[in-house]
């Protein structure tokens, strides 16, 4: 089975080489010249675990290519995903769906036979459908189809996720268009991986749906933090009372500054525009949504606070950059929010990153200190702030930690580190919710 993707970011390059992996030809295609030249010389330009040895496995097998020439593969091949980015609109939050909708433009002369065109982006329902009317209006005599097929890998584990997904979502309008679909998942048959046919609509609800319900879920546990630091509850003890419950699930109830990355935020504001589109308020998504802006808002007035009610002329080690563990992605994490603010009111910052460095820096205030270890970012703290939870974060020498830096104080962020125990080593120690 031939296969073309067109956007070769964190969804496009993930499956592009899962299908591979999967024994698909298949071409990744991106706009960007430079991506495209260092996946040819076998860079991947993003930070996702195992992408790498696997994108080798699969080019070296000849299975897995890489070009920015669309015209020289998109006519010879049975489907044709489109995994371009949908951002929020300056504004009022609709999907920017300019992407999607230039590479329908720019596909539809060049298809050749039977072609299913598939949706990976997230994308408001009635794309697929105008997509279908983009082609047909430009080559009236394409024999082609349109597919909705929602990705909800995640960054971190994109490549797990893809390989056993919880399920696969299929938007289609015809067998025929089914069938070949179910042919590309068929080794996920293997696994028992349930894969849903649903119409085209239902599938692109279902993807800004399962995305709104657990940002939910995590600004229900933020806004139950805020209950816990007033009342003296601890919210680690009733996110786990509450998980124990089946019916509930414990993923998603950690406390936090606040969710971010390059979905939640940019899904909860497009799912509201959509239902005001159709005549409906979603005030759960609406509240959200707030909830999660003042959670971020919520984390300088504690760091403030930790500060002895100023930072001006306090240096802070901040450790973790990015939305989350274990990828580069900067898109709207709680950092950009947090860190500039504590600048402006004079405080130096001086920050490490496992792999958000480098987008960090064209996002963040040039006035960030960027440092090559954890030692560094510590050594004259007068406080340190854990933002994300990396791995490295986690076993910190609490007694080395107290000793290379000036003051005493930590701010948890991620409540990775218990009070009681933090106290012991003479922490000043300040968490979400405890
Ligand atoms: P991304 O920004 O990492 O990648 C998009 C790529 O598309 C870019 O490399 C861009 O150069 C390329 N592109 C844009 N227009 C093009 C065109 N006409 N031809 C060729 N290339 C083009 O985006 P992403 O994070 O991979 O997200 C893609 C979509 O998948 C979005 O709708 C997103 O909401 C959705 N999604 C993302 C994730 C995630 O974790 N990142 C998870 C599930 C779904």
């Amino acid at each position: 089975m031939k296969i073309v993707i067109i956007g070769s970011g964190y969804v496009g390059l993930v499956s592009g080489t899962c299908f591979a992996e999967f024994g698909a030809e298949v071409t990744c295609v991106d706009k960007d010249k430079s991506k495209i030249n260092k996946l040819n010389k076998g860079e991947i330009p993003i930070y996702e675990p195992g992408l790498d040895d696997l994108v080798k496995k699969n080019t070296d097998a000849g299975r897995l290519k890489f070009t920015d020439q669309i015209e020289s593969v998109a006519s010879d091949t049975d489907l044709i995903f489109i995994a371009v980015g949908t951002p929020s609109r300056r504004g009022g939050g609709d999907a920017d769906l300019s992407y999607v909708y230039s590479a329908a433009e720019e596909i539809a002369d060049l298809l050749q036979g039977f072609t299913v065109i598939v949706n990976k982006s997230t994308v408001p329902l009635g794309t697929a459908r105008e997509v279908k009317k983009i082609i047909s209006e430009a080559n009236p005599g394409a024999d082609f189809e349109v597919a909705s097929n929602p990705e909800f890998l995640r960054e971190g584990s994109a490549i797990e996720d893809f390989m056993r997904p919880d399920r696969v979502v299929i938007g289609v309008e015809t067998e025929r268009a089914e069938t070949l679909l179910k042919e590309l998942y068929r080794p996920l048959n293997l696994i028992e991986a349930p894969i849903l046919f649903t119409d085209l609509e239902s599938a692109e609800l279902i993807k800004y749906a399962s995305n709104a319900f657990l940002a939910t879920k995590i600004s229900f546990i933020n806004e139950i933090s805020l209950l816990c630091e007033k009342s003296g509850a601890d919210v680690h003890s009733v996110a786990k009372g509450m998980g124990l419950d089946n019916r509930i699930g414990k993923k998603f109830l950690h406390a936090g500054p606040g969710y971010g990355g390059s979905c939640f935020p940019k899904d909860t504001l497009a799912l509201i525009q959509i239902a005001k589109r159709f005549g409906v308020t979603s005030k759960i998504v609406e509240s959200t949504v707030e909830v999660n802006d003042n959670q971020k808002i919520n984390m300088i007035s504690k760091i403030r606070a930790a500060l002895g009610g100023s930072e001006e002329g306090k240096v802070i080690a901040v450790l973790g950059l990015t939305f989350k563990p274990e990828t580069d992605d900067m898109r709207d994490a709680p950092s950009l929010t947090i860190l500039p603010s504590l600048i402006q009111s004079g405080a130096r910052i001086v920050a490490h990153d496992p792999e958000g460095v480098q987008e960090a820096k064209n996002l963040l205030p040039e006035e960030m200190i960027y440092v090559e270890t954890i030692d560094d970012a510590l050594s004259n703290a007068d406080a340190v702030v854990l933002m994300t939870e990396w791995n490295q974060y986690r076993g910190l020498g609490l007694e080395r930690v107290k000793n290379i830096m000036r003051g005493n104080i930590f701010i948890d962020l991620r409540n990775v580190y218990e009070p009681d125990v933090m106290l012991e080593y003479g922490f000043d120690y300040h968490c979400v919710g405890r």
